[in-house]
């Protein structure tokens, strides 16, 4: 079993060596196909279990395939193609680190906005395009509002530590968020979802998260 084999292209199989990643991890193996060929997925996966890959190559794949896409900019507000929602500054960092790796050369812009840190020099790096955005939920909701970013072009929607994010008590924001990144007329968002555990009061979260937003898609 190797990347070759999952037809990520050749671009990204090359940063795949570069990372010197040989065989795909098992959550890679089981959760990069399903979701290359256009399906939702949950996914239940530790960290270190290679999931930042499992949900930023298909991502990756799908925005290089999609061509026709321009990068959306309207005065001061950008329009992300993908978003990936994390926990924490730490985490989202990492994620950021790891997708640029994984987009070298390939044309796909990614940036990082998460709260703690001054907002200023964020803005600053959205200003420079963005196609893929790593974000933590209250930062996102805070640049909705002062509406820099718009989620209505977000064709992939990743979650990463699910459980971590509404143990953190961020349900709200990502309910406004998922709620945003709808587009009834325009394509249909594709949803991953990663979870290191899923005892029923996530799973009944998440299904109202899924549910209650997702109008028109299968
Ligand atoms: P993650 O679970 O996404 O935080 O990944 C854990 C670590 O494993 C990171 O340092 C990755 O760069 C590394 N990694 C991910 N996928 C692979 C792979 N297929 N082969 C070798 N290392 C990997």
């Amino acid at each position: 079993n190797t990347f070759v084999e999952i037809d990520l292209g050749e671009l990204l199989n090359q940063n795949i060596r570069r990372c010197k990643y040989v065989k795909p991890t098992p959550v890679q193996r089981h959760a990069i196909p399903i979701a290359l060929g256009g399906r939702d997925l949950m996914a239940c996966a530790q960290t270190g279990s290679g999931k930042t890959a499992a949900f930023c190559f298909p991502i990756i794949s799908g925005i290089m395939r999609e061509q026709y896409v321009q990068r959306l900019r309207v005065a001061r507000t950008v329009y992300p193609l993908a978003l990936i929602l994390s926990p924490t500054r730490e985490l989202s960092c990492q994620i950021h680190e790891e997708a640029k790796k994984f987009s070298y050369q390939t044309g796909v812009k990614v940036a990082v906005a998460y709260g703690g840190a001054p907002i200023n020099q964020q803005l600053r790096e959205l200003e420079r395009g963005v196609d893929i955005l790593v974000a933590t939920p209250g930062r996102l909701v805070d640049l909705l509002e002062r509406a820099r970013v718009s989620l209505q072009m977000i064709r992939y929607l990743a979650l990463d530590e699910a459980d971590r994010m509404l143990d953190m008590g961020f349900e709200p924001q990502i309910r406004k968020i998922v709620e945003q990144t709808d587009m009834p007329n325009r394509g249909v968002r594709q949803t991953m979802l990663f979870s290191a555990t899923f005892p029923r009061e996530i799973q009944q979260a998440l299904t109202l998260v899924f549910v209650e937003t997702k109008k028109g898609a299968d």
